[in-house]
């Protein structure tokens, strides 16, 4: 495919700290979080201005799930812009639980893990082409995802167990993987779901649904994470011959790679021979170098995912991590984890670090420890921050777009409408309803018919325009504040 679709969804845990005492049960605290969402759309499952869907199932982890994308920046902006957004929630929710009697903080973290055990997912959604041979797909793809952790786990502090002692693992999701491919997600957690719902002309296309990876707050690390990802899903549509890789035991992998920082874990290929992590992903690399020198860069960031991907892996491989340690969250997390046990003598067993690795994902930009490491140049970014605040309100150039027309002009009118990825309908003309296959259509004339019936094509235009900065007042609430620095307290979470 010359061209791809891309979204992420991601699912936040959501906490009540007060001075003293247990805070709000989650439930009512989602409650509180949602009550603007719902103020806008009616509903706790809304598009909003910029075409994405933040949605609250019944007493679980609110989640925001970017539009639909075909670039890979306006992918990562359109994701920091749900940080930010979630972040507008939280200290609204703040506020009005204050109002209402209760102290203390609201924490939002974009991460998997909680101290129960309980895991919450970052889903990747790729567009691709209907004629891929699922098998094939599999087999490639599922080593790739297996080992794709030590390029872009987001690190996890582990704790001791009966079993093995406190350590730092790659990621957050691998020990919360049950099965390789499936078409359930809450009940069995497969890496790839093969749920059918493209979102696209289904003759044409499929959506693949990846659930194994883990959230990540460092913008190089995304862009290797769906970059890197990309290219091994053009190498497979390309047909070209890429190695066999398939592992014998993929959940028995996936947990065993995580925990052993050095990459040489063994693992058993199909057939038997034995690989490790490391080899695996040098192995798609190379593969993917040569297809890029045959084929030409398809996007002006290939050069540096390649070069990230490979000195990623060298430094799993020579141990130095330093190579990586201000663009690969599990290396950026991990150097931040070693420096406070040395300097306060404590080990990885210490409750504290459990807490560090979380404040790691606090989305609030002045105490999350991920924004505060950058602020210090200890993480690279690659995004500015017009590119996120205009990602809060403005859909990127997709199918997108249409839909952030769609429903700021309806809102403009005060007419009842209904929209999803594909639906658009306003309510008093049903029969009206229209549905938008082609994910990559930034127009369509049928959309802007049916609008014109509420007014003029200049009146419109400037009245929805007008209503999404409305609107993006009413969702995002925030007086955005610059950071200070020297309140900061590494250790004060939660
Ligand atoms: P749920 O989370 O309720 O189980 P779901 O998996 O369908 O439903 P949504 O939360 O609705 O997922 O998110 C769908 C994601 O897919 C979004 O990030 C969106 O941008 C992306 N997307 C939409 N259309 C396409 C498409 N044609 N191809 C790839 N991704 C798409
Ligand atoms: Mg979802
Ligand atoms: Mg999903």
């Amino acid at each position: 495919m010359d061209r791809r679709v891309f979204g992420v969804e991601t699912e936040f845990a959501a906490l009540h700290r007060p001075a003293s005492g247990r805070g709000l049960p989650p439930d009512e605290l989602a409650r509180y979080l949602f009550r603007p969402v719902v103020d806008f759309g009616r509903s706790s499952n809304i598009f909003i201005p910029n075409g994405a869907r933040l949605y609250l199932d019944v007493g679980s982890h609110p989640e925001y799930a970017t539009s639909e994308c075909a670039d890979l920046m306006d992918l990562i902006a359109a994701d920091r812009a749900g940080e930010v957004i979630m972040h507008d929630l939280a200290v609204w929710t703040e506020k009005r639980i204050a109002e209402d009697g209760f102290d203390g903080q609201v924490y939002l973290l974009k991460n998997n893990v909680d101290s129960a055990g309980n895991s919450y997912g970052s889903h990747e959604n790729y567009l691709i082409p209907r004629t891929t041979h699922f098998r094939r797909l599999s087999g490639i793809l599922l080593p790739f995802l297996i080992t794709r952790q030590i390029i872009a786990g987001a690190g996890r502090v582990v704790p001791a167990d009966e079993k093995q002692p406190a350590h730092f693992a790659f990621s957050q999701r691998a020990d919360h993987m049950w099965e390789g491919i499936s078409s359930a997600t809450t009940r069995s957690r497969p890496i790839i779901n093969t749920r059918d719902e493209p979102h696209a002309d289904a003759a044409s296309h499929r959506r693949l649904h990846v659930i194994v990876g883990d959230s990540n707050m460092s913008s190089t690390t995304s862009l290797l994470r769906y970059g890197s990802t990309d290219l091994v899903l053009r190498m497979i549509e390309a047909g070209v011959p890429i190695g066999d890789f398939e592992l014998e035991n993929p959940i028995g992998a996936i947990r065993h790679i995580s925990h052993d920082l050095t990459g040489t874990a063994a693992v058993r290929i199909r057939g038997g021979e034995e690989s490790t992590a490391v080899e695996i992903q040098q192995g798609l690399l190379d593969r993917a170098k040569r297809f890029v020198a045959e084929h030409g860069a398809h996007h002006e960031h290939v050069e540096r995912i390649l070069q990230l991907w490979e000195r990623t892996l060298e430094a799993v491989r020579t141990g130095d991590h330093s190579l990586i340690d201000t663009e690969i969250d599990w290396a950026i997390k991990k150097r931040l984890i070693e420096e406070i046990a040395d300097q306060r003598g404590i080990g990885l067993d210490h409750p504290r670090m459990e807490q560090i690795d979380m404040a790691y994902h606090d989305v609030h930009p002045e105490r999350g420890l991920f924004y505060l490491l950058r602020r210090r140049g200890r993480a690279q970014e690659i995004l500015t921050e017009d590119q996120v605040t205009e990602a809060m309100i403005t859909p990127p150039q997709t199918r997108a777009a249409i839909r952030g027309e769609f429903l700021s002009t309806a809102r403009a009118f005060g007419a009842e409408y209904t929209v999803d990825w594909v639906h658009h309908k306003l309510t008093d003309r049903p029969l009206e309803a229209l549905m938008l296959k082609d994910p990559f259509a930034t127009t369509d004339e049928r959309v802007e018919s049916l609008l014109e019936k509420l007014g003029d094509r200049n009146q419109l235009r400037e009245r929805s325009l007008q209503q999404r900065q409305a609107d993006s007042v009413s969702l995002a609430l925030t007086d955005r504040f610059e950071a200070d620095e020297s309140t900061q307290d590494l250790v004060q979470f939660p």
